[in-house]
């Protein structure tokens, strides 16, 4: 266990396989039901649709040769050992169970691949798709992210992600039954969410059992609609240190056991309108840190009654935390 007041992802990673494992991001040339016209064609306010920079190299690739090219980079700066072959752009299990096969088992062909991690909808898992995952829960290192965002309904309109919170929760029942291990992504930060609503979905997470959270900071990037409304000044950011502190009650109200896969979010330089206090990333990940120390705190404080050895016990300085994902995909 790294010296940390929650529980990271890395850690989980090193317990698994015993040495580093990163993260290679993919752009497998998806789109999303938001996007080709099923649901509308516009997208999530928030979603630039271009994918990212550096997708937008990626895309047109093989899954094969995006991951060597990834693997490259990570054994130079990081000096990984293992990779996990990360399909994360847009909705990565909308095509048919041929088509995911073959994409996934190219991923896992490569060598020192030792797993995958599947980025998608809640309203993209029909069940003989659920069947696909199921089968690679078994056969491998497998995670299936789903986008939750909110748990307001309210807010998942006024963002127009094209499902509600029901969707959501049934698809996790639903992988629950089968055995598949979930991530849910979650937004802070959204119009017009009060902070009780964005730490409602702690609770969810902790009631569903859900196994994994990454939780993402509001980015108004260029081309979306909600830098439309940035601009008019009908929405606003958070500053760094409300982030911070809201971050921190969000991990206090989560379950120990809940492995954090991302505090905070890869806006791109490039497309990022605000808030820009978080290209910074390492500061604001050691701000959580700090701030935890400075409580006391640590990951499920809010729900439990006696401490947390591996965390009640962390102090000293804060190491850097390595998130090596280098994408700045929108999230699903
Ligand atoms: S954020 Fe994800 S779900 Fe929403 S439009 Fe973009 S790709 Fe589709």
């Amino acid at each position: 266990m790294e010296d940390k007041r929650y529980n990271p992802f890395s850690g989980e990673l090193k317990r698994v396989f015993g040495c580093r494992v990163h993260r290679i991001s993919i752009d497998a040339g998806f789109t999303c039901p938001n996007r080709d016209g099923t649901l509308g064609t516009a997208g999530c306010i928030y979603c630039g649709g271009r994918g990212s920079g550096s997708f937008g190299i990626a895309r047109g690739l093989s899954v094969a040769c995006q991951i060597e090219d990834g693997k490259e980079i990570m054994v130079r700066k990081y000096k990984a050992g293992k990779f996990i072959a990360y399909f994360q752009a847009y909705s990565n299990t909308y095509g048919s169970v041929d088509l995911l096969r073959r994409l996934y088992d190219e991923a896992l062909s490569v060598k020192d691949v030792v797993g995958l991690i599947v980025a998608t909808r809640p309203d993209c898992l029909p069940s003989e798709i659920l069947g696909l995952m199921q089968e690679y829960s078994r056969k491998t290192y497998f995670w299936l992210e789903l986008g939750l965002q909110s748990v307001s309904d309210r807010t998942l309109n006024f963002i127009k992600r094209g499902h509600d919170l029901a969707t959501f929760v049934n698809a996790v029942s639903k992988c629950k039954e089968r055995g598949i291990r979930v991530s849910a992504h979650v937004i802070l930060g959204l119009p017009s969410e009060s902070r009780d609503e964005m730490l409602a979905s702690a609770s969810l997470i902790n009631d569903m059992g859900i196994e994994g959270i990454k939780l993402h900071l509001l980015h108004v990037m260029k081309d979306t609609h909600l830098a439309e409304l940035y601009e008019k000044g009908e929405v606003r950011v958070m500053d760094r240190d409300e982030y911070v502190r809201l971050v921190c009650d969000y991990l206090e109200r989560l379950r120990p056991e809940v492995l954090v896969q991302r505090m905070t979010g890869d806006g791109g330089r490039d497309y990022l309108i605000a808030p820009l206090w978080s290209l910074k990333k390492f500061e604001v990940l050691n701000a959580i840190d700090a701030e935890m120390k400075r409580r006391g705190s640590f990951q499920g404080r809010s729900i439990l009654t006696s401490s947390v050895p591996n965390f009640s016990a962390a102090s000293g300085p804060h190491p850097v935390i390595n998130f090596p994902s280098i994408s700045t995909s929108p999230p699903v």
